[in-house]
């Protein structure tokens, strides 16, 4: 165990995690030609747990147009949008996404995590209330608790805890009301119901904000995600560092909504503006992801495979119906155990402990992306009833 004169607090803390075997620390990952595979310490990896779901992130015309945007432009935006740094490539991607989404509009913002945690801090405050799904992800919950809003999380998609929180907070004097959730969520692969979180919103006179991150790309018309055909949504919320292949986020939004983000949201004020590397992929990313519904149908369709094996081993994989398949394990030392023995047979999953997700409910986290096949499958299948008859 290590200990440090100079900072007590930061041995004790990592000592603990070092007891519950929780202590994590960063491997470099070396990608080669495909990136399906990767090497760790000189041995060759099949990823199953990464974000990158249509294979984008290594696609030759993202690549090209991410240079050429370089070569044109810079390798950097030099300020904050604010200031200086707005360029037409910003504006132009910006109108490009509103038209295919059929938002109203669209406002970059430089991480996911940025976008979640500032917005919320600047559409509520200390007379607002906040009710957001319990398994929302860290960055939502972060900004709920920066803004000061009373802040109540809900039973996972369970919406008549929610509507009765929604009818207790119709005789108290909150200022709004805004309903979070996630439409896909990140550790269980399962799907919210919009429908029903539209309806109670309206009937409530809530507002609704939408993170799509892992809907998007992969499910709904376009590869949109599922937030587009819902307008009432009041913000729709999604990434690029997942499907889309590179970095970044955005919103979609009425005009002004847009405009008091502009004026009144901290983390797109006070931040520089994506570079042109970034915005020549998603330019390039968003010319392809409508045109991929094989791709899409694909990743689907080798989910369900991968989760009706799991089931006939008797593995409970939540409530997934994405491309986000948990293998519920049960004890930490069982996730450990399982992730290990993938790993030595070549195939690098991620082991999900509490803290992110519920105790007893540890698990492998497995991602199908669209460069994924059958027989990737078939190879997973067999190490996992390989480590349980073992
Ligand atoms: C990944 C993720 C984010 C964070 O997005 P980044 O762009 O990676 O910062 C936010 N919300 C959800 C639901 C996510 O899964």
């Amino acid at each position: 165990m290590s200990s440090s004169k100079k900072y007590p607090f930061i041995s004790q803390a990592l000592d603990e995690r070092r007891v519950e075997h929780r202590f994590r620390d960063l491997n470099a990952l070396e990608i080669e030609s495909d990136p399906l595979f990767g090497k760790r310490e000189g041995k060759t990896l099949l990823n199953f747990c990464s974000n990158d779901y249509l294979g984008l992130s290594n696609n030759p015309v993202v690549k090209q147009r991410s240079v050429e945007f370089v070569q044109k432009y810079g390798a950097g935006s030099s300020s904050s949008r604010l200031v200086s740094g707005t360029r037409d490539y910003h504006s132009d991607l910006e109108k490009k996404f509103a038209k295919v989404c059929g938002f109203d509009s669209v406002l970059l913002f430089n991480t996911g995590f940025q976008a979640n945690l500032s917005i919320i801090a600047a559409i509520a405050d200390r007379n607002s209330l906040i009710l957001a799904d319990k398994k929302s992800h860290n960055s939502l919950i972060q900004g709920a608790q920066l803004s000061k809003a009373e802040f109540k999380r809900f039973n996972h998609n369970d919406y008549n805890q929610l509507e009765k929180f929604l009818i207790e907070a119709q005789s108290k004097n909150y200022n709004r009301i805004w309903i979070i959730s996630e439409t896909i969520f990140s550790m269980d692969g399962d799907a919210n119901n919009l429908e029903e979180l539209v309806r109670l919103s309206s009937k409530y006179k809530a507002y609704l904000y939408s993170d799509d991150a892992h809907a998007l790309g992969v499910f709904g018309y376009k590869g949109m995600g599922f937030n587009p055909p819902h307008k009432e949504i009041d913000l729709n919320i999604g990434t690029f560092g997942k499907a889309f292949g590179s970095f970044g986020a955005f919103v979609g939004c009425a005009e002004e909504m847009k405009d008091y983000l502009v004026n009144f949201c901290s983390g797109f004020i006070y931040t520089t503006a994506l570079p042109p590397a970034i915005i020549g992929a998603l330019d390039a990313a968003l010319d392809l992801i409508p045109t991929m519904d094989e791709e899409r149908t694909h990743i689907l369709k080798l989910s369900e495979i991968l989760r009706h094996e799991m089931h006939k081993l008797g593995f409970d994989t939540a409530n997934s119906i994405s491309q986000i398949v948990p293998i519920i394990v049960g004890s930490d030392k069982n996730a450990v155990s399982l992730s290990n023995h993938l790993e030595s047979k070549g195939i690098l999953a991620s082991a999900i402990r509490p803290p992110t997700v519920e105790k007893d409910k540890a698990r492998i986290r497995i991602t199908i992306t669209a460069n994924h096949q059958q027989k990737h499958i078939e190879q997973l299948v067999e190490v996992i009833r390989e480590w349980k008859n073992g």
